[in-house]
């Protein structure tokens, strides 16, 4: 019988190769993908995903760790790199996880598809030692585009794989993965995606703000920092305004905050609110959701101040309707948070 492998995969092309060298050294080798809410692919709800999926001829799992990942944003042990993103920690939290997945998947070790020097924070040589030591997987944890550079494993002590098969590949490059993909015949493949949401710099601003106003805020309130322009209404309460007709109609879909502002007669952004009980917030936003319309932004006439009607609904689908202006641009400066 094969010996069972859990390639831990993010989706792209190091994923696939360490599935494929898995599969040529005689294993077996099992899909992971750990799917939080910041690594969702765009557009994408956790619903959406199928547990059980296949990967470019792979078994593939989706496992949800938002619930375990969220507290490491608040708290992460290793800090943060360049932007909101706990790498090591990350890192971590994923690899523990799969150590507890082994038994029940029946495999003997893990494989992820990690490249010695690729990213600045979470895979340099020192620091890939320390998450396998602290993952709890020491000599468990393959990694087989870099294996030649790093510490031999169990499953190379043991002869499970050859390691004169694996690679030494390191640094930020693509040439030798794109030749290995040749060589595997895999004809096409992911390109790199943007990279983590985490690192980026507005996401950061965002989840400042969003810490400096819920000290404890839930999984669906990082979610949706991901989407729609932001904006922090002066009474504190939170505002999310969809930034074309894709995201208007996706962030329908995610069921966020407990109030939804539409246009009636005027085309525009979809709102969501997590509204304070204040009438003047209700003022505010509808103000900015006009500003943002198509009226808002092409009619000179509307832009002096046109009232125009919208319809709010709250969170037990009652629905109300309001005339407002748009607020003057300098508020939108005060409110929006970049
Ligand atoms: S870049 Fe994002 S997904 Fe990758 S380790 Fe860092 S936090 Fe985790």
């Amino acid at each position: 019988m094969k010996r069972k492998v859990l390639v831990l995969t993010s989706g792209g092309l190091d994923s696939i190769l360490a599935l494929k060298i898995m599969e040529h050294e005689g294993l077996e080798p099992v899909g992971v993908h750990f799917c939080t809410w910041f690594n969702l692919p765009k557009y994408v709800l956790q619903k959406d995903l199928k547990k059980e999926d296949e990967f470019f001829g792979f078994p593939l799992f989706n496992i949800d760790l938002s619930d375990e990942f969220t507290p490491l944003l608040l708290k992460p042990t290793y800090g943060f790199g360049s932007g909101a993103n706990p790498c090591i920690d990350c890192k971590i939290l994923f690899f523990k996880k799969a150590k507890e997945l082994l038994e029940i998947y029946g495999a003997d070790f893990v494989a992820s598809g990690e490249v010695v020097g690729q990213r600045p924070m979470s895979q340099m040589k020192k620091t890939l030692r320390l998450i396998e030591k602290a993952s709890g997987l020491e000599g468990y944890l393959l990694r087989p585009l870099s294996a030649r550079l790093l510490d031999p494993t169990i499953p190379e002590k043991r002869g499970w794989v050859d390691t004169k098969h694996l690679y030494a590949i390191s640094g930020r490059g693509r040439r030798e993965q794109m030749a290995l993909a040749a060589q595997f015949g895999i004809g096409e493949y992911p390109l790199p995606a943007g990279g983590c949401v985490l690192t980026e710099k507005v996401f950061r601003l965002r989840m400042n703000d969003l810490l400096a106003h819920d000290p404890a805020p839930a999984v669906c309130d990082f979610f949706i920092l991901r989407y729609g322009r932001h904006f922090r209404l002066s009474g504190g309460c939170k505002l999310v305004v969809g930034r074309n007709e894709v995201e208007n109609e996706f962030l329908r879909r995610t069921g966020w905050g407990n109030t939804v502002l539409d246009g009636t007669d005027v085309p525009g952004p979809y709102c969501l609110m997590q509204w304070d009980g204040r009438f003047g917030s209700f003022r505010e936003a509808l103000g900015i959701a006009y500003r943002y319309s198509d009226l808002g932004r092409f009619d000179p006439a509307r832009q002096a101040g046109m009232p125009a009607r919208f319809i709010i609904e709250s969170a037990d689908r009652k629905t109300t309707i309001l005339t407002r202006r748009p607020v003057p641009a300098r508020l939108i400066d005060e409110a929006i948070i970049r």
